[in-house]
């Protein structure tokens, strides 16, 4: 393989936070062969100009952020079959098979997913961890190789459904925050001492939400949540709750779809949210955020009009500043928030933004770099 330590220069439409400008910047370090990391790690923008036009035509945009996941669900093999109950519910299919799973199995499978984030251009993940303690402890073995690539946080959830005091410190200690299943799958008075717990070690908590059906959203923001996932069945109404509770939303169109569902984000934006995207469980979908993209622009347009520089923020920028969630593993956070890790995509054809979210694929990203 050959390394190049030589500066590259491109130029092309260039994603800020308020939308694509066009920029040229050059890059050092790093590798441009191989795979999108190199073989010498990643470079380092060191030079860039608005309005620049001279270099390699490219695309540049933020690192994906995959802000919702279930990175576990790696380890089924099996085509799910069934209602969404059946699949993702308590006893279900999903937890049956987690349940088989040998601890070897589990690490091997997570390895596999967290290279498949990273080689289609991953920088960040929020991973919805089961399986209490044992399980922080299994996702923290397989990421010890990936630590320099990716951002992991994790949001752990009590091994049952019953209040132990010293598994919940443990887990809130050990992780990033708290990730429940949906409201509905909890009692009210546990729910509030989790919710206790958390605040009194100041980590978020954040839970599934009208998923399959609509749930109370008073009663779940009473809890005092940090974010919520899916938000299928909510009404405009519900939306515009957590726009004034200042509540992101994550949506997970494919995992929807499977269950024969549409997120409703053109009304999510019409609301004033800033809807983020995330991949969900394993066993329903890849961690590949060009296929989240693609599939959240193509179902959007069945409930109304949608800009594909929407669906391109909720993969970037959107759960950056959404979000905001602290980390406890990976690379250091970069300098301050106009600087970011960025992808170098190829051959721009068109609206830049039309053209990542329709066509583009990870074949496409050239190398990741840091600024
Ligand atoms: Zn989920």
């Amino acid at each position: 393989m050959h390394v190049s330590e030589t500066m590259r220069t491109y130029s092309g439409p260039f994603l800020t936070q308020k939308g694509f400008i066009q920029a040229q910047l050059s890059v050092e370090g790093g590798s441009e062969e191989s795979d999108i990391w190199g073989e010498r790690g990643i470079g380092s923008i060191v030079d860039f100009e608005e309005g620049g036009a001279e270099g390699i035509p490219a695309i540049i945009v933020p690192t994906f952020y995959n802000a919702h996941t279930h990175t576990g669900d790696s380890v089924v093999k099996k085509v799910p079959s069934g209602t969404l109950a059946e699949i993702v519910g308590p006893n279900g299919f999903k937890h049956e098979a987690l349940a088989k799973a040998s601890e070897k199995e589990m690490i091997q499978a997570l390895k596999g997913y967290l290279q498949d984030a990273i080689d289609t251009g991953i920088r960040d993940i929020v991973d919805f961890r089961e399986g209490g303690i044992d399980g922080i402890r299994v996702i923290r073995t397989a990421f010890e190789e990936f630590e320099e690539r990716l951002r992991l946080r994790i949001m752990s959830r009590p091994s049952q459904k019953k209040y132990d005091e010293w598994e919940l410190n443990k887990l809130l200690s050990l992780s990033d925050g708290i990730g429940l299943s949906s409201y509905r799958d909890w009692n009210e008075s546990l729910l509030g001492r989790i919710a206790q717990a958390a605040a009194k070690m100041s980590k978020p908590l954040s839970m599934h939400c009208s998923e399959d059906v609509r749930e109370p959203i008073d009663s779940v923001i009473e809890l005092g949540v940090h974010h919520l996932v899916h938000m299928v069945e909510a009404t405009q109404d519900d939306f515009l709750v957590c726009v004034l509770e200042d509540i992101p939303v994550v949506v997970c169109p494919r995992s929807n779809m499977f269950f024969g569902k549409i997120p409703d984000i053109p009304g999510m934006l019409e609301a004033g949210l800033t809807p983020c995207l995330g991949t969900d469980n394993a066993m329903l979908s890849s961690p590949n955020m060009f296929r989240e993209m693609e599939a959240a622009f193509r179902i959007s347009r069945f409930k109304g009009e949608i800009d594909p520089l929407d669906i391109l923020m909720m993969a970037t920028w959107n759960p950056r500043k959404a979000l905001n969630l602290p980390y406890c593993i990976g690379p250091s956070e970069p300098r301050d928030d106009s600087k970011e890790d960025y992808m170098i995509l190829s051959q721009p054809r068109g609206d830049p933004a039309y053209d990542v979210v329709t066509r583009k694929a990870p074949d496409d990203v050239l190398e990741i770099v840091e600024w």
